[in-house]
């Protein structure tokens, strides 16, 4: 408990003011969690819809929820009830669920739009100019149970400093091209999320407002 306080203390110690952290508890027991809570984390980002369904039914209301793995189309009602933001829309198709969904429950989810700029075909996501393409023939309009805050994306897993730098930086370049072109009449726009425990200091330097912190404050998971 002492420990988690001071881990997350000291980590959001070194995040400018604006850099909101998303502290990772996926494997990790409740028990744990709520040492979290207790120190007075309130964001937590999961990457399994039982996972998060579980917890959200055990922690305190006023935690924000944080859907960040993949997510597949066949679990999204289950998450729905419970998420407040959505980092890993990486379709068109998982987008439009994801407000249908919202709105039969009449609600309102905030979704990060996912950005595949790294150097393994594992990770999920557009490529900068897919989504371009999407966000110029997207219409909010259209989708009144979503709320489009931003991107989301993860550097490749290398050592290489410079080409993580380089991911951080297309990604935020993407970011700014969405919101100069296709977004900028969305006033909700606002959200980088990049920088995991390894390398969030140098998504914070390229312009990241929002990291997701999981084995700095949790120790290494066990799958
Ligand atoms: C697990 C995970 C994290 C946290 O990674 P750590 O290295 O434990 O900090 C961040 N983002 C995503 C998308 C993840 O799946």
């Amino acid at each position: 408990m002492e420990d988690i306080a001071g881990r997350i203390d000291s980590i959001k110690s070194t995040l400018p003011e604006g850099v909101k952290l998303v502290a990772v508890s996926k494997f990790h027991p409740t028990e744990v969690v709520m040492d979290a809570y207790r120190a007075g984390q309130r964001i937590f980002g999961e990457s399994r819809a039982n996972e998060l369904q579980e917890k959200a039914s055990t922690l305190p209301d006023d935690v924000e929820w944080h859907f960040i793995g993949h997510l597949q189309t066949n679990k999204v009602r289950q998450i729905i009830p419970y998420v407040s933001m959505i980092h890993s829309i990486d379709s068109g198709r998982l987008l439009k669920i994801v407000n249908d969904e919202a709105l039969r429950y009449g609600r309102k989810v905030d979704v990060l739009l996912q950005i595949h700029v790294a150097l393994e075909e594992t990770k999920f996501g557009f490529t900068p100019e897919e989504l371009m393409e999407f966000a110029e023939s997207w219409d909010s309009d259209d989708m009144p149970g979503i709320r489009v805050r931003g991107v989301m994306g993860m550097a490749s897993n290398v050592d290489d400093e410079e080409r993580i730098r380089a991911d951080f930086r297309t990604i935020a370049s993407t970011f700014d091209s969405l919101a100069a072109g296709p977004m900028s009449d969305n006033d909700n726009f606002d959200t980088i999320s990049m920088g995991m425990s390894h390398d969030y200091m140098t998504a914070v330097e390229c312009g990241s407002n929002m990291v997701r912190i999981g084995t700095t404050i949790f120790g290494e998971r066990e799958y």
